[in-house]
């Protein structure tokens, strides 16, 4: 019988497998099902890497080597402009782009130095800090990667799952242990989540990408990742922390939501894998762009999230807590502060976080004769050697400023960061990282009079996936392709304006036709800083 023309609709399935849709309904999801993405570890290291690229299968380059942190990178001399219009296999060059997780940020004088050898060895010396506390690799052949491998691993650092739908690095404060704001150290609880739960089959196959945050400090950008926590004391319970979830910007971003839940320490992991364990039941698999938790929160709210969380996955009520003060200003690390233990920290900052294996080498070298055997790395793209005595303070700024590694830079070095972009980015529009340096070294002229007591963030990236957090910055940069006054189409940027996290949490305003070439960055950042200085009312921030 024909149905009745009015008879209700079946709503559509979003490909929530509790919901019973186990079928996948894209590409991608397919992909996961039929051959569990960290499967393909054994053929890189038993098919591809003996024969080479072209031996490579099409959704194990395009797919399931992320979940092995790799990405195919650019070609080079594809311009921006063709970007949109180019087949996957038109962009992909025969080189990868290769993330080791560094858990925590966290590394020693012997890691780093492996890091630094990798580079030279393999990645014809690229490095970069990304704002997820990795570094990156750029040039890594597939050929090599065994051997990288076998490198790093043995020394406890991996780049399994540093990319992929799976839960990626999780951040922690650069200063863990060692600050003297800190009241509960959460490094146990990074290192208990990486040792049960990354590589693990049952978590491999998430709708989207899963990115967390644990930090006593808010330090971490805990308000755009896909769940954190942070600390807070309870009035009755004590310290523990905050959980927050399915905050993330790209192109619908999202401030994460607090589930007014209090966590102690001992409890984090199992919370944070129940979940991730919500996210992958219920998580929309139908449309990739609307598969991260950010739209689950966002349709259930945080009441309905904590109840399913609670009841299906804990099988216990969580303990209702108070949400924690917010700072005066980002917490960056830059300089050189007191920790608990009397000793000191020293942040600096690498231009929108670019180095080398060399720089690498040489940064573990100065830590070393400085007497630190712990060096951390920032969201904001910045590197921290810990536990340096009074009197080796000199002598390793010193040798830091010699690599170009300021630890009193200026406003502009210490705000400015920038996405991987056109130089190696199969979706990017237009260049960032050595944009931002030469902006860097412009501003530093053209504002060499005005000095603000604020920070003013300048973050550029390449596309609108913001990698390098457009949204949340004072001056946010999208990359796009605009018409300059001559009529030609140039790179430039559509500007956001007065966007941050903490107090000012929330995102730049978009001016509709607010858009700068390449060429005017300069000015343009000039004026509106010098017509903020002028304006500017009392202790007013940027953001205000
Ligand atoms: Fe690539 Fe775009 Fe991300 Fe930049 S923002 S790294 S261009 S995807």
């Amino acid at each position: 019988m024909a149905p009745s023309k009015t008879a209700p609709r079946r709503p559509k399935g979003q490909g929530q497998w509790k919901l019973g849709h186990r079928e996948p309904l894209n590409p991608n999801e397919r992909s996961k099902r039929d051959d569990n993405p960290l499967n393909v570890r054994a053929r890189i290291e038993n098919v591809y890497a003996r024969r080479g690229f072209d031996s490579i299968d099409p959704a194990d380059l395009r797919g399931r080597f992320r979940w092995m942190g790799l990405y195919t990178q650019r070609r080079p001399g594809i311009d921006g402009g063709r970007t949109a219009a180019l087949e996957p296999e038109e962009l992909d060059d025969e080189y990868f782009m290769m993330r080791v997780r560094l858990d925590g940020g966290s590394v020693s004088v012997e890691q780093l130095r492996a890091l630094g050898e990798v580079s030279q060895r393999y990645g014809r010396d690229t490095a970069d800090v990304t704002d997820r506390e990795n570094i990156q690799y750029h040039w890594i052949r597939v050929e090599d990667v065994p051997a990288i491998w076998k490198l790093i691993e043995p020394l406890g650092m991996q780049t399994t799952e540093a990319c992929g739908d799976c839960p990626r690095v999780v951040m922690g404060s650069p200063v863990a242990g060692v600050s003297a704001d800190e009241v509960v150290d959460p490094t146990p609880a990074i290192d208990e989540i990486v040792r049960r739960f990354i590589g693990d089959r049952e978590l491999s196959n998430l709708p989207r990408k899963f990115k967390s945050a644990i930090s006593w400090q808010q330090d971490v950008a805990h308000e755009i990742n896909d769940i954190s926590f942070v600390g807070v004391e309870h009035p009755e319970h004590g310290p523990g922390f905050d959980l927050w979830v399915g905050g993330g910007l790209s192109t619908n971003p999202r401030i994460a939501e607090r589930l007014g839940a209090w966590v102690p320490l001992a409890e984090v992991p199992d919370v944070w894998h129940g979940v991730v364990q919500v996210f992958r039941d219920y998580g929309y698999r139908r449309l990739r762009h609307r598969a991260r938790i950010k739209f689950l929160i966002a349709d259930w709210g945080p009441e309905k999230f904590r109840q399913i969380l609670e009841d299906e996955y804990l099988g216990r009520k969580l303990v209702d807590g108070p949400a924690p003060a917010v700072p005066e200003r980002p917490i960056d690390h830059v300089g050189v502060h007191k920790q608990k233990d009397g000793r000191n920290y020293v942040g600096v900052a690498p231009p929108s976080g670019r180095v080398s294996g060399t720089t690498l080498l040489a940064v573990a070298d100065a830590a070393e004769r400085a007497g630190s055997d712990r060096i951390r790395f920032t969201p904001y793209q910045k590197i921290v050697v810990l536990d340096v005595a009074d009197d080796r303070l000199d002598g390793l700024i010193e040798d830091l400023n010699r690599l170009g590694l300021p630890a009193r830079p200026s406003t502009w070095r210490r705000s400015t960061m920038a996405c991987t972009g056109i130089e190696f980015c199969k979706l990017a529009i237009v260049e960032t990282k050595e944009r931002a340096i030469r902006l860097v070294e412009d501003l530093e002229k053209r504002l060499a009079d005005v000095v603000p007591d604020v920070p003013i963030s300048l973050h550029l990236n390449g596309c609108p996936n913001a990698c390098a957090r457009t949204q949340v910055a004072d001056i946010g940069l999208k990359g796009q392709i605009v018409t300059d006054a001559g009529g030609n189409q140039v790179e430039g940027f559509q500007v956001h304006l007065g966007g941050g996290l903490g107090l000012d949490s929330g995102f730049g305003r978009k001016l509709r036709g607010l858009k700068v070439t390449s060429a005017e960055l300069g000015e343009y950042v000039e004026r509106v800083v010098r017509r903020f200085a002028e304006q500017r009312d009392g202790d007013e921030r940027f953001a205000q």
